[in-house]
């Protein structure tokens, strides 16, 4: 069987080596646009903030060694142009010299990610304007921060990657202002949970703009619709994802409500021989099943697993995405997972909410945090529709238990009901997650 994987970096890269384990004699070929395969794209702020002193550390896999290793062929500087579904082909273009090859497929998966999006900013700013998404990208922004040393940057965008970039420039040092045209940073989460972050920002030394547009740059001086005006060296946009969709439209493939590549459980296109994974491809929402993109690492690793599951003759089926996410941000960490307030309203689901504040273990243990922990519920059947974790220490744990209480449909009185772990260093005999349970009754 030939099989072509369109992408080589998160989903590309896992899809290619599930084939491979479960089809030892498949003929695998993966096309990849950057200079790298597989490597960790949730490392590249902290590459620029010098937290992660090498590049290179973000790349755990080379084509000479997929090929070593597991026959897999990997091109990368290689592009896909077309796709051409009578004949099972797809056309592909050498990026360093232009040659072009028409490659035959039986099965062909498509993990082409996102593009960064650009910031409306009207005239032709005098300052560079950086966005962080590919490989190439990276190495750019950070000669940029090595050679010019910049005093001065700006970050529009208060979503998890901006809020990531502006806590990496003021561990360089750079004097950094943040706008986001929502009212809010982190507006995916609830509203009291980002006011907790923005604290944590300006405690920092980043000045936030909320609620705020960039009206114009001229030479270094950028002006927001209140008037504003900010000197910046440089800025950096993290305004979004559009999902590369282009080639799946032009192939004629169906394209969903959220823009992403429409797929049913086994991430099968609207063509049975071509499947979508990762942040190109629609999945569906775990309470409503109503149509969702989480343009996030664990849904393009999984549904790497089902795709590649589903060639082989699997059966697994991708369940419903709840989202699950977390971010640091200084000394705090912001996790979620389900439905906030925002979209159970939207849904005009009924809900009820019970907020619990605590330390994160002992509190006259010598290493404790602050936890705020958030967990909207069914108020009839107590089934949890959704929490927000924002704390200085175990936020994490709380967010990955309640995650799996959602898979395992527990309900909140299953939450009073679990028997955590506990020593003074983890926990406390009364977890926040049983706190939160016994709260609900
Ligand atoms: P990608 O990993 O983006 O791979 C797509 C590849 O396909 C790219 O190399 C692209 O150039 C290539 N391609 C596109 N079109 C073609 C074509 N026609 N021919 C050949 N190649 C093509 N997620 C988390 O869960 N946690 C995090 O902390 C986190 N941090 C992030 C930080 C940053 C700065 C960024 C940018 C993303 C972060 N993400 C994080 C998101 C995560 O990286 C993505 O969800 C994941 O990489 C998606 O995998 P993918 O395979 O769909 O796309």
């Amino acid at each position: 069987m030939d099989i072509i994987v369109i992408g080589a970096v998160a989903g590309g890269a896992t899809v290619s080596s599930q084939l491979r384990r479960f089809l030892p004699d498949a003929r695998i070929t993966v096309i990849g646009k950057d200079s790298r395969m597989g490597f960790a794209t949730c490392g590249m702020p902290y590459v620029l903030g010098g937290l992660v002193d090498s590049m290179d550390s973000l790349v755990s896999v080379t084509p000479e060694q997929f090929w070593d290793k597991k026959s897999i062929d990997v091109r990368l500087r290689h592009e896909a142009l077309e796709i051409d579904r009578r004949s099972r082909s797809v056309l592909v273009r050498n990026i360093v010299t232009g040659e072009t090859e028409t490659l035959h497929y039986d099965k062909l998966v498509l993990s082409p990610g996102g593009s960064a999006r650009n910031p409306e900013i009207p005239g032709s700013p005098s300052i560079p304007i950086f966005t962080l998404r590919h490989f190439g990208d990276m190495v750019n922004f950070e000669d940029y921060l090595e050679s010019e040393k910049p005093r001065r940057g700006l970050v529009i965008g208060g979503g998890f990657i901006g809020v990531e970039l502006a806590e990496n420039f003021r561990s360089l040092g750079i004097i950094t202002d943040l706008i986001e045209h929502n009212g809010r940073i982190m507006p995916i989460a609830d509203p009291d949970m980002s006011g907790l972050l923005e604290e944590e920002m300006e405690k920092n030394g980043v000045t936030l703009h909320l609620g705020k547009e960039v009206c114009s740059v001229d030479s270094g001086t950028v002006s927001l619709d209140d008037g504003t005006e900010i000197e910046v060296d440089f800025i950096a946009a993290a305004v979004g994802l559009e999902p590369n969709t282009r080639l799946a439209e032009e192939a004629g493939l169906g394209i969903g409500p959220t823009g992403g590549i429409e797929t049913d459980p086994f991430m099968r296109t609207s063509d049975p021989d071509i499947y979508a994974i990762g942040d190109a491809a629609e999945g569906r929402d775990w309470f409503t099943g109503k149509p969702k993109r989480v343009p996030l690492a664990w849904a393009a690793h999984r549904q790497a697993f089902i795709a590649a599951g589903h060639i082989a003759g699997g059966t697994t089926e991708m369940d419903g995405l709840l989202g699950t996410s977390i971010t640091k941000l200084f000394s705090l960490t912001a996790g979620m997972t389900g439905l906030s307030e925002k979209m159970l309203d939207e849904e005009n689901m009924r809900y009820e909410t019970i907020v619990h504040e605590s330390r994160s273990n002992a509190g006259y243990y010598p290493d404790n945090g602050k936890l705020r922990l958030k967990i909207h519920y069914d108020p009839d059947t107590r089934a949890i529709l959704g929490a927000q974790a924002v704390g200085e220490k175990g936020a994490d744990k709380r967010i990955d238990i309640i995650a799996t209480a959602i898979r395992g449909r527990l309900t909140m009185d299953d939450l009073a009901a679990i028997e955590i772990a506990y020593s003074p260093a983890y926990s406390s005999p009364k977890d926040p997650v049983n706190m939160a349970g016994y709260k609900s009754m």
